[in-house]
Order: C-alpha cells, then sequence, then structure tokens
C-alpha cells in the first residue's frame, strides 16, 4: 500500500496524525533511528521495538555497494533480510554520491563518482536509484535529489534546483511499485523564492509524501529554521513532511513547531559510539572523569533498557575500555531518548500545550 498520512490534532503548526504503512499505523511526529547497512548499529530488531520505534532508514548507497541490491532481492527484500517487519524507508542515494563526486562529474544524465571502497568509477542516475529501492523493497522510497553544499550561490541554487525537479520527474516515470510509496524532495538551499519554486513544482509532479533536504549541511539553526518555513508553507495538509538528516532533541523541537512530521539522524547512534547521552539537562559525555564514581542512572526520567539497568559509572568504564556493549547501551539509551520525546511532544500537540512543553524542555536542556 501507499502510506496514508491523517492529520488528527494541530497546535498553531505542530501536528499530530498517525501514518498508515504496510507494517502498521504509527503516530506522528516520530523519529526515525538510522540502519544504514540494513542494521541500527549493534541493535537487534527486537531492541529497536522495545525502543517503541516504527519506521527505520536504510541506505541506499551503502546498499547498493554491500551486498548489493540482486542479493537483497533474492534474500526476499529488505524486510526478510535483516528480519525487521516494521516499515523500513530508503534515501535515494544521493546524498552520499554527492559527498563522493567532483562537481564536473554532477551532470543531466546522473552522478558519476568512485566507489569510498575500491575506487571503481559508478553513475548513479534517477532511474538507477528508484531502480535499486525498488529492488530493496522498502515501504518509503526517495526521489533522487542535489543536496547543495552551504553556502551555494543563488545561481548555482537555482541550476540545481532545476535539475533535481527534472530528476524527480524522471525518477517518477520509471517508479511502478504498489506496495511502495515515493517522496519528494524540496531542495533550493537558503534562497526563500527557490525554496517556494521547488516546493510547489514538486507538489506539482505529485508524490505520497514530501521531504525538506538539503538541512544540516553545515547551516546554522537560523537558516536552517527559515529553509523549514519556507517550504513548508506550501506543501499539502494531508502528506506527510519529513524534514532530512534532522535529530538533535531541540531541532526536533523546533521542526515540530513548523510543522514536520518525520525526523531522521545518524547521531544518536554515532554520538553513542563516542560516549555521548543525551539527557534531560543536556548531552554529557561518559568519558568524563566526573562519572567514575557515579552510581546513578544516565537521565532519571528515561524508561529505556540501559537506565533501568546500568549506572552512569559502568557504561563509562565500558567505553573507556572500548567495550562494544558500551556504544549498544548509549545506542539503546540515545534512541530512546529521542523516541520518548517524541512521544511527550505527541501527548502535548494533542492537549494544545506544544508551546510550554517547547519551552520547559529547552530550559532544562540548556541547564
Ligand atoms: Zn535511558
Amino acid at each position: 500500500m501507499k502510506v496514508k498520512y491523517n492529520l488528527l490534532n494541530t497546535d498553531e503548526k505542530a501536528r499530530y496524525g498517525t501514518l498508515e504503512t504496510n507494517y502498521g499505523t504509527y503516530e506522528t511526529p516520530m523519529f526515525m533511528p538510522v540502519g544504514t547497512l540494513a542494521n541500527v548499529k549493534t541493535l537487534t530488531p527486537e531492541e529497536i521495538k522495545e525502543m517503541k520505534c516504527g519506521i527505520i532508514l536504510a541506505n541506499t548507497y551503502h546498499l547498493w555497494l554491500r551486498p548489493g541490491e540482486d542479493i537483497i532481492e533474492k534474500a526476499g527484500g529488505l524486510h526478510k533480510f535483516m528480519n525487521y517487519d516494521g516499515p523500513i524507508l530508503t534515501d535515494s542515494g544521493g546524498f552520499q554520491v554527492f559527498s563522493l563526486a567532483r562537481p564536473k562529474d554532477i551532470t543531466e544524465e546522473g552522478v558519476k563518482f568512485k566507489s569510498h571502497l575500491d575506487g571503481r568509477n559508478l553513475l548513479l542516475t534517477p532511474e538507477k536509484s528508484i531502480e535499486i529501492q525498488n529492488k530493496l523493497d522498502s515501504d518509503i522510497a526517495m526521489s533522487f535529489d542535489e543536496c547543495i553544499p552551504y553556502p551555494s550561490t543563488y545561481e548555482y541554487a537555482k541550476q540545481s534546483t532545476d535539475r533535481t525537479l527534472r530528476w524527480a520527474i524522471r525518477g517518477k516515470n520509471v517508479f511502478n511499485n504498489d506496495k511502495q510509496s515515493l517522496f519528494g524532495i524540496v531542495q533550493g538551499g537558503e534562497y526563500e523564492d527557490l525554496r517556494e519554486y521547488s516546493a510547489k513544482e514538486t507538489v506539482k509532479i505529485g508524490f505520497d509524501g514530501y521531504a525538506i533536504g538539503g538541512t544540516s549541511v553545515g547551516e546554522d539553526k537560523v537558516t536552517m529554521n527559515k529553509m523549514i518555513e519556507y517550504a513548508v508553507r506550501y506543501l499539502p495538509e494531508d502528506k506527510p513532511r519529513y524534514l532530512m538528516g534532522v535529530g538533535e532533541p531541540i531541532d526536533l523541537l523546533e521542526g515540530v513547531e513548523r510543522g514536520i512530521d518525520m525526523f531522521d539522524c545518524v547521531l544518536s547512534t554515532r554520538l553513542a559510539r563516542h560516549g555521548n547521552a543525551f539527557t534531560r539537562h543536556g548531552r554529557i559525555n561518559l568519558k568524563n572523569a566526573k562519572y567514575r564514581e557515579d552510581f546513578t542512572s544516565i537521565d532519571e526520567n528515561c524508561d529505556c533498557y540501559t537506565c533501568k539497568n546500568y549506572t552512569k559509572a559502568y557504561v563509562r568504564h565500558l567505553i573507556t575500555c572500548d567495550e562494544m556493549l558500551g556504544g549498544r547501551l548509549l545506542s539503546i539509551h540515545n534512541i530512546r531518548f529521542l523516541v520518548k520525546e517524541m512521544e511527550e511532544i505527541r501527548e502535548s500537540i494533542k492537549n494544545k500545550k506544544f508551546k510550554e512543553y517547547k519551552e520547559e524542555f529547552i530550559k532544562n536542556y540548556n541547564n
């Protein structure tokens, strides 16, 4: 089936709703953990579910290179291959490819680049991206777009926005999968008129959901929030809105306030592997010596497996000894922290108390 978004409640621009998928119905706004190589690093699908995650992400570029989309297709698709019977969203591969390509290798046809594994020459096109995502059998596929760097000149942003629109049409033209949804991506850099143009034209092409891309690429937060506002106002109410690559606790609040329904970010698991934890009172690094004899949990308000069973001192010990369990326990905590934050955000929207919740959260987080 195609995903179906139901808007149930609003508090100013913040939206509470549900998203119906091939694998059940999930409440939004939601945070989606990233499973780059068909696994949310170090965690099993059972653990992901225990944290009450809904959709997870997988990366088209990485799975194209290893093990290859044909092997995943032979396995019966991503869900069977990785034993996850929840919804999966695949990105288009564009984000990784653009970081590997030289400017002159971005052409109308697609993007030429060298594999980060063995240096062989590869070409990713809008059609190829759809073909790979079709074989991966994700529930939501993303349109192939150019994620431009920040800052970019107006001229380049304009040229690129037009090309992304042409690519979106090419991708949609070869897309033919009733079980999969296809999301379009709004680009346009930091320019208000280009975001408006990109949003309106992408909506005209017609997709099952809309993403805002080109954010979280080095711009400051004020600029990022403006990019969201410039685009969201032209997106239809009855389709899900996804802000790509954004997932810091405060950024989630800023996105929800502007009408975003879905978020993803690798930060929660990446930070975990380096000993960092989100807490109600900001981010902490357990490598810090002050936690050596701290026998309290990472966050007293957290209901995750890690906080219920382990102390900061123990997790710190694992992290400083490079024990794998340390990163695992922190990944469980960090993902659950964001998922729980989203649960609370949804409650606050339903009760028309989102602004109060946001202010209180930020006050505690910065304290
Ligand atoms: Zn926890």
